[in-house]
């Protein structure tokens, strides 16, 4: 298939040239088209045509069981596709669009190949512009998991969709990089209007709990899920987002986990901090050291993640070196984003102190 690629800073130019009905009609005839969002890029297709949705598990090797999230114009279009509650439209208030997906009872307009056969439907409206025009230029609701081969790290960026889906798909909007670099947070709403915590992201804990009370936390969140047990969002899988290499999280000081790398032996790198990066190539090349944004700038460690890892895999390291991230705030999502990358490795520094 011949990937078309189109480069986008501004979006009114876009649409002159004709950009949205172009992904427009290839969204109608079924095709599939890749799109930046605030959070990653997302691999797009019609929401309500089955066929068109299974051209995406197949574009990404995706195990069918793994449900699609839907991408909506407005809040307001929920109702077309699910069975909202009024804890939807106090969520809808505060964090839409944004980077927050609501899962909730769905209806018959969505077909079960976007939901993978569940009762439920996933909804997202996104804040990106350019996903927003081209939701509105296709005038309905698109699936769209992110934009990588299955259980490779999300793409935050142009050059790394076109890594994993060129020749796979009918279109790449390259809208430049993504700002919050993690995906979505994922809430379920329950049956008694509570709310379950299934994925964390950029919509944190801490601004979910004013707006809604006490938010359950599902324990994949920040537990090990045994590999091959059945998660509540089937996407929160044992190893995920992971680089070829293997990763391992260091919990210990600054110093414990300086002291544990310089004893490491092979082709390692590591992915550290900014204020300890000085400090690693005293006893590293300096191309093996990596650091994703200073130790309390979490949101630049977020949107660093992924490219990072994306572009260390390019390097065939023997194994990769990270701090276990804290998990409050934002750090929440990088936790659970590298535990996952890290297949559960967690070395401890810190026993026997
Ligand atoms: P991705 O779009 O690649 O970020 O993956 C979508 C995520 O949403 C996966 O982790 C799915 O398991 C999850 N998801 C989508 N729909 C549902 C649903 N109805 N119930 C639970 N999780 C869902
Ligand atoms: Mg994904």
């Amino acid at each position: 298939m011949k990937t078309e690629i189109v480069k986008i800073d501004n979006i009114q130019q876009a649409a002159k040239q004709g950009f949205f009905d172009k992904a427009r009609d290839i969204l109608q005839q079924g095709g599939l088209v890749v799109f930046p969002t605030e959070t990653v890029y997302g691999l797009g297709a019609d929401a309500t045509d089955a066929a068109a949705a299974a051209k995406i598990y197949a574009a990404k090797g995706r195990p069918s069981d793994n449900p699609l999230i839907v991408h909506i114009a407005t809040p307001a279009d929920a109702v077309l596709y699910a069975e909202t509650s009024p804890l939807y439209w106090r969520l809808a208030e505060r964090f839409m669009p944004g980077p927050l997906t609501v899962i909730m009872p769905v209806k018959s307009s969505i077909p079960q190949t976007v939901t993978a056969g569940l009762s439920t439907v996933a909804l997202r409206c996104p804040s990106h512009p350019v996903a927003r025009a081209l939701l509105q230029a296709a005038g309905r609701p698109i699936a769209a998991p992110s934009a990588n081969l299955s259980g490779s790290p999300s793409p935050t960026c142009a050059a790394h969709v076109i890594d994993d889906m060129s020749g796979r798909v009918d279109m790449i909007i390259d809208g430049g990089d993504c700002d919050v670099g993690v995906e979505s947070t994922i809430v379920k709403i329950e049956a008694d209007d509570t709310l379950t915590l299934l994925r964390p992201g950029g919509i944190t804990l801490e601004m979910l709990e004013p707006i809604v009370g006490t938010v359950r936390i599902a324990e994949a969140v920040l537990g090990a899920l045994p590999e091959g047990a059945i998660a509540v969002s089937p996407g929160m899988k044992y190893r995920h987002y992971a680089p070829k290499a293997p990763v391992y999280l260091l919990d210990g000081s600054s110093a414990q986990i300086v002291e544990y790398v310089k004893a490491q032996h092979g082709k390692i790198a590591v992915l550290c901090y900014e204020e300890l990066l000085e400090e690693f190539k005293t006893f590293l090349p300096a191309d093996r050291c990596f650091s994703f944004g200073k130790q309390t700038d979490v949101q630049h460690q977020a949107q660093q993640l992924f490219y990072l890892l994306r572009e260390m895999d390019k390097r065939d390291f023997d194994a990769i070196y990270a701090p276990l991230p804290p998990t409050s705030g934002l750090g929440m999502a990088l936790y659970n984003r590298m535990i996952r990358a890290a297949a559960h490795h967690i070395i401890d520094l810190k026993k026997g102190n």
